[in-house]
């Protein structure tokens, strides 16, 4: 679906809208139909997560040996 970001011309107030074909939005504050489309919005909002690594607390990956990856070269 394409999601919008638009900023109000009259109250400058800022929302995400979806468009669906030729309906115009209005601003959610203002009702107002002057409206500017911001561009380049893609995936700004599911950003900043980070994936760190998950191997750290798991038994080493190719022995299983419980204290941890690489413990089991250390005998
Ligand atoms: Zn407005």
């Amino acid at each position: 679906m394409p999601l919008f970001e638009y900023v109000c011309k009259k109250c400058s107030h800022q929302f995400e809208a979806l468009v669906m074909g030729t309906t115009n939005p209005t601003c959610p504050s203002c009702q107002s139909k002057k409206l500017e489309k911001q561009l380049s919005v893609f995936a700004v909002s599911s950003r900043g997560g980070n994936d760190a690594p998950r191997e750290a607390a798991a038994p080493c990956g190719t022995c299983g040996d419980p204290r941890g990856p690489g413990a089991c070269a250390l005998n």
